[in-house]
């Protein structure tokens, strides 16, 4: 008993024979083979255009089938984990298609990011955001007109306001949407946006231009979810394995904080890594203990300055052996190749965010460590919080849900990979041998009789009582 799976079982992966799913390691290129080095421009050779502006040999997993079908004027969804190489999905294809691709983004800083590398690589690429100057807008305005920008990110709400989108339409072609980040779209998702409801004018305004959904984190319903809103329904999903092979995933019950999370730390002093802790208060506190302990620990939340906030991630970028006590708040756009270990003191808010959260470990592809400590309390507060939310119902039934899904991981026996990869709708083929369900599993026994007893118990006791009295009664403790 008490073994519960994810709550619900996901959904088929191909509802129509339309859906295309690739399921590809990420680390198995396609060998880029002997392609013609004629550089870019419209009309160029997709794998030319990775090797010249890019630098790279070989296109990784699913990406070559989405560039091509995208050249092809096909529209899609993209299901790659974070660190996969969603961005050349979209960035490739804008670089060999005539016109202008614009790139639908929720954060000026990831599109500060990413136009930065592109204008690095010499790609004619801009961000219009609200943190720009006069100057530079009108400069962004005179490459538009011209019709030498390729590549132009901009967020939802600034795309769909005033006549921004006619604008565009009328300065020249529009070879592409991208839609970055789309789980967005999705009250399914764990980062639901409003804005990014309003995407489904695009499809009004503009439905003949192929539009490219890319996200790191869907369940099967989510991924539903994102289609039906973004007119994908006939179109192709491209799911690369959502598998990390080198994150190794711990969870424990909690028992005494300090000392299970100081000796599992000092196993990695000296490497870079991220503590998620649910409020700033405990952030503060946890990042104190840990510099009493003498590791280069920082804190990050949103209560902090922006100034703080910037010089506590540069901090972490560069150094080699920064710990981050942080809140949610620390995470998009986080690029660190190095971070080890990835640690959870409270319960994340659903195994979505646990699995990206998780995913800032180990990019570089060397080992690293998922560990999480759980504990009663929280999950009683998570309920509350849930119940207490003011959302509709209907919403609220979906927090439940995940809440169910994320605690059904953190107890079950087995294998936790086989489980978190299910969730994503995918199959593992054997146990991973890389978490504690494979490397330390738990002697099991039969518990019907012992579950029968409690029960009786509690029946008896006029199902008024908590655990403590119940446990009381059935060990027949002395007491009044
Ligand atoms: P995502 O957006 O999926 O998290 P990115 O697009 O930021 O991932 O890519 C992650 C990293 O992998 C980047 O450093 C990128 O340059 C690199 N990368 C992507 N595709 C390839 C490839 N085909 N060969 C080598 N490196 C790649
Ligand atoms: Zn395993």
């Amino acid at each position: 008993m008490a073994v519960v799976g994810p709550a619900r079982p996901p959904a088929p992966l191909c509802p129509d024979d339309l859906v295309l799913a690739v399921i590809a390691s990420s680390t198995q290129p396609i060998d880029a083979g002997n392609s013609d080095p004629s550089g870019t421009g419209a009309g160029a050779d997709p794998r030319a255009v990775l090797q010249h502006v890019f630098g790279y040999g070989a296109f990784r997993g699913p990406q070559e089938a989405i560039v091509r079908h995208v050249i092809g004027g096909g529209s899609g969804l993209v299901l790659m984990p974070t660190g996969g190489g969603k961005s050349l999905c979209y960035q490739v294809p804008a670089l060999c298609l005539p016109g202008l691709a614009v790139v639908v983004s929720p954060l000026i800083a990831l599109m500060q990011d990413q136009v930065q590398a592109l204008q690095q690589a010499g790609v004619a690429a801009a961000a219009l955001h609200s943190a720009l100057e006069a100057e530079e807008v009108s400069a962004l305005w005179r490459q538009l007109r011209q019709g030498t920008l390729k590549l132009l990110y901009v967020s939802p709400e600034r795309l769909l306001s005033g006549d921004l989108l006619e604008q565009l339409a009328g300065s020249g072609a529009i070879s592409l949407f991208a839609i970055d980040e789309a789980h967005c779209v999705s009250q399914w998702g764990h980062d639901f946006r409003p804005e990014y409801r309003q995407l489904d004018q695009l499809i009004q305004r503009l439905p003949q231009v192929p539009r490219l959904a890319l996200t790191a984190t869907a369940d099967p319903r989510t991924r539903e979810d994102i289609r039906e809103r973004l007119g994908l329904e006939k179109s192709p999903v491209f799911l690369a394995s959502f598998d990390r092979p080198n994150i190794r995933y711990q969870v424990q019950p909690l028992d005494n904080l300090r000392r299970q999370l100081l000796p599992f730390l000092e196993q990695h002093r000296g490497q870079a890594g991220i503590v998620y802790a649910r409020s700033r208060s405990r952030v503060d506190r946890l990042c104190a203990e840990l510099q009493q302990a003498g590791f280069e620990a920082i804190a990050y939340h949103a209560g902090l300055e922006a100034e703080q906030r910037k010089q506590a991630l540069q901090r972490f970028r560069l150094g080699s052996d920064v710990v981050v006590v942080a809140t949610i708040a620390f995470g998009m756009g986080i690029d660190k190749p190095d971070v080890r270990f990835v640690v959870h003191v409270d319960l994340p808010k659903s195994l979505e965010a646990y699995y990206q959260e998780t995913g800032r470990a180990g990019r570089d592809g060397l080992p690293a460590v998922a560990w999480m400590v759980h504990g009663g309390g929280d999950v009683a507060q998570l309920r509350r919080f849930i119940d207490d939310s003011g959302a509709a119902e209907e919403q609220k039934r979906i927090e439940h849900g995940k809440l169910e899904a994320l605690l059904g991981f953190t107890e079950a026996p087995g294998c936790r990979r086989r489980l978190l990869l299910r969730h994503f709708g995918e199959d593992l083929e054997a146990d991973c041998g890389n978490c504690d369900g494979c490397l330390d599993p738990q002697p099991r026994c039969d518990a019907t009789e012992v579950a029968r007893k409690a029960l009786s118990a509690v029946y008896r006791t006029g199902q008024r009582f908590g655990g403590a009295h119940v446990i009381d009664v059935l060990l027949g403790a002395n007491t009044e």
